[in-house]
């Protein structure tokens, strides 16, 4: 199928350009998760948004939760690891399923620009930021994993199950993965090393790990990296008043174009962006 719109991320900005966008009845592709924003759910009181006052995260992302159900919206619960432009839209990568849409709505927050020296380099070429999708193409090798957060450690086992030997590095303490042919946090990464494929990891003590491929597992993909030539100042998605990027068809919204990081500028920017997107699509049906 493909899709009007396919929507990354679940916080407030894409919340709000999914409900406008549903009215407009638009057919809507939404990645996420079901437990919506992991930094509205740490705002301990939000004082300074319309209509609830003195809300708690967890409370708002309840109501969040209550209304994206009564308008009938679906979160479909994948990280987006690569978008392509194409000459009929936008094909995304979710998992080990790739889809198809007419334009693509960035809402991704906040994302760090910052990989390891190599990373952007080599990725496709021995550097994969998806189990999944290549993680078949180890059997029996030896892999680096960087895996960012708890919430990954399953993508972990499951390249463990595959691979004979697994570097697995994690920036928290209690990783949970025990398995004989995994050797937990050797070191911290300094570099992925490779010409024009990866070949090993150097560690902050300048040992050199040699491995035949790097998994890199993050809560987000830096924007930059997940669609090619998009515009990007810092660590912001540069876009106009009408949220549009460089990328035809591509709009952004909420943390991920700049300061301020506020759940009001979050969803004026989403309800904006879905605005621009309903314009565009009636254009692309009169062409
Ligand atoms: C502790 C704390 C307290 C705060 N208090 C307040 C406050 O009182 N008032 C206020 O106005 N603001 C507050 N904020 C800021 C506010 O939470 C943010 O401005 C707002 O959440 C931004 O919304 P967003 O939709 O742009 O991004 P986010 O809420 O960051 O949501 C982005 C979502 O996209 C997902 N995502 C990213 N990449 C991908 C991908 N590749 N595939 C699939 N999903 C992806 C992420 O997992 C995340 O769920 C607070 C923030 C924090 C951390």
């Amino acid at each position: 199928m493909r899709y009007d719109v396919a929507i990354i991320g679940t916080g407030p900005a894409a919340i709000s350009a999914a409900l406008t966008l549903k009215l407009h009845n638009k057919t809507i592709l939404w990645f996420g998760s079901k437990k919506l924003s992991p930094k509205v759910e740490l705002s301990e009181r939000i004082a300074n948004y319309p209509g609830v006052a003195m809300v708690t995260g967890p409370e708002l992302n309840r109501l969040y939760r209550e209304q994206i159900e009564q308008a009938g919206l679906e979160i479909t619960e994948r990280q987006v690891t690569n978008i392509a432009s194409t000459r009929r839209g936008f094909m995304l990568q979710g998992g080990d399923e790739i889809y198809d849409a007419k334009t693509v709505l960035l809402c991704t927050g906040a994302v760090s620009p910052k990989g390891f020296p190599g990373e952007a380099e080599l990725l496709g070429h021995g550097v994969s930021y998806c189990a999944t999708c290549d993680g078949f193409l180890y059997p029996g090798k030896t892999i680096a994993v960087y895996c960012g957060a708890k919430e990954f450690e399953h993508e972990a086992e499951y390249l463990a199950e595959i691979a004979a030997k697994v570097y697995l590095f994690t920036p928290y303490a209690d990783c949970g993965v025990k398995r004989e042919n995994v050797i937990l946090n050797p070191g911290k990464i300094r570099a992925i090393l490779g010409d024009s494929a990866a070949e090993g990891v150097e560690l902050q003590d300048g040992t050199r790990l040699d491995v035949d491929g790097v998994f890199v597992i993050r809560p987000a993909v830096a924007p930059g990296r997940l669609l090619r030539g998009l515009e990007i100042d810092g660590a912001n998605i540069v876009v106009n008043r009408r949220m549009e990027t460089n990328k035809p068809g591509c709009y952004a919204a909420g943390d991920c174009t700049g300061r301020p990081y506020q759940l009001a500028k979050a969803v004026g920017e989403g309800n904006v962006a879905a605005h621009s997107i309903v314009e565009y699509l009636s254009q692309l049906e009169c062409k």
